[in-house]
């Protein structure tokens, strides 16, 4: 543009400017209000470290959403394609079983923050450390207080359904929630208590690295994401936490409450069913329909 005269580059300049801002306005409207579809490259893992992985890796390419060029598609091919791709981040070293029982002992007897002084117990996480399926909840309730795992109240009752629906049991996938014990009365979790805990969570993800994880409500969700929008809006389409897709739904104790929207989460999780699959990742069991 440097060989416009400086009035016609400006008015390019301010066009330019105008266009772009209408291309993301239109894609984000479209992705979120799931007319657009979201192709998520999973692969994330050294080939061959999984069971099977059929996309290669693409290493050195950076996390982030962006559009994907298409060249004169056809109209079919326009309602199959992919309008925003999640590029994986770098291959990284996961540690597995080993990265996770070396940052228990980091997080040991832990009075980081003032919930130690009322939990019973510190709740870590569970399942399988090399899990293609991570969920994260919140923090823990009573009953995970007392038993030292999460997810085992009701709520937790309907996440194992939930997961069993999926074609997973709980062994297959990992468990865990942003605050490792329990807020007294099950208040929200303050900010402070965030900032001790959640780079636990951060080394939990990083040691599993798995190949989706699905975020359970608010809480969850808008701490990984760095994303106030609603749950109810944002719930239903894939998204990037560090290169992993991972989709927000909603928790198992809303669902409790309002079981109409059950079939909302269900959705989310089918979704993450067929995100898997198209890279070659399915459950060990036939999952419901
Ligand atoms: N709700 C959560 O978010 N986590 C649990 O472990 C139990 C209930």
């Amino acid at each position: 543009m440097a060989d416009l005269p400086s009035d016609e580059s400006g008015d390019a300049r301010a066009e330019l400017r105008a266009v772009v801002g209408q291309l993301r306005t239109n894609l984000t409207q479209r992705a979120r209000s799931g007319l657009a579809r979201v192709s998520v490259d999973l692969t994330t893992r050294p080939a061959g470290e999984r069971k099977a992985a059929p996309v290669p890796a693409r290493a050195g390419a950076a996390s982030v959403a962006r559009p994907v060029a298409q060249a004169a598609p056809t109209p079919a091919a326009v309602a199959a394609a992919p309008v925003v791709e999640v590029v994986a981040a770098p291959d990284k070293p996961r540690t597995g079983g080993a990265g996770l029982k070396l940052l228990r002992d980091d997080i040991g007897d832990c009075k980081r923050c003032k919930l130690a002084p009322s939990r019973t117990n510190l709740v870590y996480g569970v399942g399988n450390p090399d899990a293609d399926l991570v969920f994260v909840g919140e923090a823990p309730g009573a009953d995970e207080d007392a038993q030292g795992e999460p997810f085992v109240g009701k709520a937790g009752q309907l996440l194992t359904k939930m997961i069993e629906a999926m074609g997973y049991s709980r062994s297959d996938v990992y468990i865990c929630n942003v605050l490792k014990c329990r807020p007294p009365g099950n208040r929200n979790p303050e900010p402070d208590e965030v900032a001790s805990c959640e780079p636990f969570l951060k080394r939990q993800l990083a040691a599993i690295r798995p190949r989706m994880i699905v975020a359970l409500g608010k809480f969850a969700a808008q701490c990984l994401l760095r994303d106030d929008t609603p749950i109810t809006r944002m719930r239903g389409s894939l998204r990037s936490y560090e290169g992993i897709p991972l989709m927000p739904t909603l928790h198992p104790a809303y669902l409790l409450r309002d079981p109409s929207k059950k079939k909302l989460a269900w959705e989310d999780l089918k979704a993450v069913n067929a995100a898997l699959a198209r890279v070659g990742i399915h459950p060990p069991r036939t999952p419901a329909p």
